[in-house]
């Protein structure tokens, strides 16, 4: 790849405005500018750093997405149109690991229902035995990733026992144990959490479904914040009404936006976040590092971090 222009889509919007990346990018030896979706035909990028995708992008050299998740992209058309494709795995640990803490310490100190009776001026406390405390607690993580291991980093600051979820069997720093996905029924039995960081492949496409939520103890909730299809909507839906599982706390969805006639918007056990579980004032300093890195391997011919095609 010959770099000599590299473009910020202004789709990146959705996380951070494009103006600060290419400031903070300023003295890159390339070029860096937005390009908006109207004037593509006239410009000569031939990389581009991307919140979504378009289909003009089968004609660049090198696309990086500002997500860990890729897909949306058409990954079999990149490749064979020799588009090189750099995703942004690496970066979300600390937000997403803080937001899950904070389901779980909303689920442990019931602040979500004390927040829903405050829309309504209500002063209604807890029954005597409804909240507790995280110490003593085992969340089993779908998923022993960046999101993973940055859930299990700070879960076990707050005292959570965590067991992890994954292809094989090598520990993974952070976790106490380790189970094979097809243990699976056996990792989500006997824990008052479960939580996926999957990302959205043919194999964990409704992974967690009804025979999970059977399996888990019925004072356990589920927290998803990988890929929404990895999670069966319906059965989990079926599983909250049946009190087969506590509550859930959902920040990604089957059907982004989420509809407004879903029943998960009104049940008083679950959370429903925007996909934002990864937001930081900081977003565009992340991609920024990882962009300037890639461009230095180019310049370098080292090959690139973070590639999936
Ligand atoms: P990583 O690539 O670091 O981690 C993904 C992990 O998933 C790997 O460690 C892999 O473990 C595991 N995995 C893959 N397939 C399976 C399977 N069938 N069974 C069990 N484990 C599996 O990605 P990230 O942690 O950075 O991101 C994960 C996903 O989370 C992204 O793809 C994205 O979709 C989503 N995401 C959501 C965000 C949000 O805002 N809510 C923010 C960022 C990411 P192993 O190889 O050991 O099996």
């Amino acid at each position: 790849i010959d770099l000599e222009h590299l473009g910020v889509h202004r789709s990146v919007s959705t996380v951070f405005p494009p103006e600060e990346l290419i400031e903070t990018l300023e003295d890159l030896p390339v070029t860096v500018s937005l390009v908006e979706d109207e004037d593509h035909n006239d410009t000569d990028c031939e990389a581009i750093v991307t919140f979504e995708h378009r289909e003009w992008f089968a004609d660049l050299e090198w696309v990086h997405s500002v997500q860990a998740g890729v897909d949306r992209f058409p990954m079999d058309v990149f490749e064979r149109e020799g588009v090189v494709l750099t995703n942004s795995t690496g970066i979300h640990d600390r937000t997403v690991g803080e937001t899950v803490a904070g389901y779980l310490l909303a689920f442990s100190r019931r602040l979500h229902r004390h927040v829903a009776n405050q829309q309504r001026r209500e002063w209604t406390q807890p029954d005597w035995d409804e909240a507790f405390t995280l110490p003593g607690t085992t969340a089993c993580v779908v998923g022993t990733g960046t999101l993973g291991q940055g859930v299990a980093e700070v879960a076990g600051s707050l005292g959570v026992s965590v067991r992890g979820v994954r292809r094989t069997p090598e520990d993974v720093p952070g976790f106490d144990d380790i189970y094979t996905t097809d243990a699976l029924l056996e990792a989500v039995s006997g824990v008052d959490f479960v939580v996926s960081t999957l990302p959205l492949t043919d194999e964990t496409r409704g992974l967690l479904d009804a025979a999970v939520f059977e399996a888990m103890d019925e004072d356990a909730y589920v927290v998803n914040v990988g890929r929404g299809p990895v999670v069966d909507e319906a059965a989990l839906i079926d599983a909250l009404e049946a009190n087969k599982v506590a509550g859930a706390a959902l920040d990604v969805f089957e059907t982004e936006p989420l509809s407004s006639d879903s029943p998960l918007w009104a049940m008083d056990e679950v959370i429903v976040t925007p996909h934002s579980a990864a937001f930081t004032v900081d977003y565009y300093r992340d991609i920024a590092g990882l962009v300037r890195e890639n461009v230095r391997r180019l310049e370098a011919g080292e090959a690139f971090t973070n590639r999936v095609v």
